[in-house]
């Protein structure tokens, strides 16, 4: 490894090396969760292949291993997040942007299965948002809105809430740009009543329907009405700023896993040490020790199913008006069109980033890598190597 790379610390893939093995003897997994462990354990390592570099200098030899492109592997969302982030250069328009978000109370957690609380929550979420924006009294307009699912909590347990990025103004019927007052969307707490009203009628629709299931144990109205006493959170953050700020923004949601390597400390052979941070107590930092094996089902837990949107868009970004909404509010903003930002590539990405040149010699800094061919993936024992 080049002394200039940032030094390696523990990653989620040696700990799940280490525990995943014992946790899937005992558990059922589905398919998707079996991929995803099985991708993170092997990103950069022969399992998957790569490419030989040689040093014409000094004759060094670097092997370097493909990546696995799991959206829920570490490894692979600092670049992923960067072309993401680069690719919505031209969604961005001139305003300032709202951050919002919509949390579910953890009493929901509990329905068979808790997974079809994911679109319901989108869905949710984004109608609370639109209601408001279409309501005269408020913006009478159409908004562009961005949402994130996030499922975790700082500790990994299940925490179910969406990030919404949302325009500070919208387009009007008529094709003119009305903008929300500076720093102030919507009134939040109104906001968490209609989004908790919203909810609810989801929520018995779909339990009517059989889509989702309380376990047969509980009595349903009393359940349903403890979730209404309930507090359903939604917060606003501070206004994020223009274009450029809110697409370094929402970078830092799009492509979060549920833990990074940076907060890993350490392992042993029976516990897994991780920083987390205390909300509820000023954000202090504190570490939690977890049974190796209580962490692998924590991570889990928040692996999606394959196909699974985690970032959707809503108004003036929905799928199929977009380019002809988004040029209408350009228009209406007398702003000029975005030119989309180039893609970088990953030799870029590290010299910018990491400040590494990727293409010399990590051994006698001189030289410059030429390449030595395919390297075959490996077969054998997942994460090997
Ligand atoms: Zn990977
Ligand atoms: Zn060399």
């Amino acid at each position: 490894m080049h002394p200039a790379w940032p030094s390696p610390g523990l990653t989620l893939a040696e700990v799940l090396r280490r525990f995943a093995p014992a946790y899937v003897e005992g558990h059922v997994l589905a398919g998707f969760q079996r991929r995803a462990l099985e991708a993170i354990t092997a990103c950069r390592t022969p399992a998957l292949g790569g490419q030989r570099y040689v040093c014409p200098h000094c004759g060094h030899e670097e092997l370097r291993f493909h990546s696995c492109g799991n959206r829920h592997c570490p490894k692979c969302q600092a670049l992923a997040k960067e072309r993401w982030v680069a690719s919505q250069g031209a969604q961005a328009l001139p305003v300032e942007y709202f951050h919002v978000v919509f949390t579910l109370p953890h009493g929901l957690n509990v329905l068979v299965p808790s997974r079809g609380l994911d679109g319901l929550l989108f869905s949710c979420a984004a109608q609370t948002l639109l209601d408001f924006a279409h309501n005269p009294r408020w913006l009478g307009a159409e908004p562009a809105i961005t949402a994130i699912l996030h499922t975790w909590d700082q500790q990994l347990r299940v925490h179910r809430h969406v990030h919404c990025l949302v325009s500070g103004g919208g387009l009007s019927a008529t094709g003119e740009w009305v903008s929300a007052k500076p720093h102030f969307l919507f009134p939040v707490r109104a906001l968490s009543r209609v989004f908790r009203g919203r909810f609810m009628a989801a929520l018995e629709s779909a339990l009517a329907q059989g889509r989702l299931r309380l376990p047969s144990a509980l009595p349903q109205a009393a359940w349903l009405a403890g979730l209404v006493r309930q507090d359903w959170v939604v917060y606003a953050k501070p206004p994020c700023g223009g274009p450029a700020q809110v697409l370094a923004y929402l970078g830092r949601y799009t492509h979060r896993t549920a833990i990074g390597d940076q907060r890993l400390l350490g392992m042993d052979d029976a516990l897994v040490r991780f920083r987390w941070r205390d909300r509820a107590h000023a954000n202090r930092v504190r570490v939690l020790a977890l049974p190796g094996e209580a962490f692998v089902g924590r991570f889990l837990h928040h692996v999606l199913p394959k196909g699974f949107q985690r970032i959707r868009h809503y108004g003036l970004l929905a799928n199929r008006f977009k380019a002809v909404n988004l040029a209408k509010a350009r228009a209406a903003l007398a702003a000029a069109p975005v030119a989309p930002v180039a893609v970088e590539s990953v030799a870029d990405f590290a010299w910018r980033v990491l400040g590494v040149d990727i293409h010399r010699c990590p051994a006698c800094g001189v030289g410059r890598l030429c390449w030595g061919g395919l390297l075959p993936p490996v077969r054998g024992p997942p994460g090997h190597g």
